[in-house]
């Protein structure tokens, strides 16, 4: 646009500020803010922590489960962990309200915790992980799914074999 339609613009339309913080100011659709993670869907590949290039990503084995965290301040949002997790249970939000003083830096994180669940077939503790179901052929229908998530992965091996031998 040229300096006289800019300027004719701006006579008739008034410049292009956004009154933020006094009003929401909008945000581009695929804008690339904040991660936010599901533990109900996540497999616990440990597959985002890995390809995280600022090692923002750390998920660590505890007495009650594994925890996720994310921290909001080491975050580059460049999309890998996005990109690269199978079930999606990552992703990023077009939300940017990511300002903070120095004593909140500590708080600037996504937590989440995958607990520990009694194997419903041998009685074992496991993770409570989602089954990776995506390369199990005929798919498993949703009663399956519900059922192989309650169990451990040995379990879960053996359902699938089970089910392959019948099939
Ligand atoms: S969030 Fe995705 S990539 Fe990360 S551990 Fe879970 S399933 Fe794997
Ligand atoms: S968006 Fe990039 S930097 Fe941020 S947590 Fe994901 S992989 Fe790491």
């Amino acid at each position: 646009m040229n300096f006289l339609a800019l300027f004719a613009r701006n006579l008739t339309k008034g410049p292009y500020t956004e009154p933020f913080p006094f009003a929401p100011a909008p945000t581009a659709k695929r804008f690339r803010g904040k991660i936010e993670f599901d533990a109900e869907t996540c497999e616990g590949c440990r597959l985002c922590e890995r390809v995280c290039p600022a090692g923002a990503i750390r998920m660590t084995r505890t007495a009650e489960g594994m925890t996720f965290d994310c921290w909001h301040d080491s975050c580059v949002f460049c999309g890998n962990c996005e990109f690269h997790c199978p079930t999606k249970s990552i992703h990023q939000t077009a939300d940017w309200h990511l300002a903070h003083t120095q004593d909140q830096k500590f708080l600037m994180v996504e937590h989440a915790l995958i607990p520990n669940q009694i194997c419903a077939e041998c009685g074992k503790e496991a993770l409570a992980t989602a089954p990776a179901t995506r390369t199990v052929t005929p798919p498993l229908s949703p009663t399956e799914t519900q059922h192989l998530k309650a169990l451990c992965p040995k379990c879960r091996a053996k359902f699938i074999r089970a089910r392959k031998a019948a099939a």
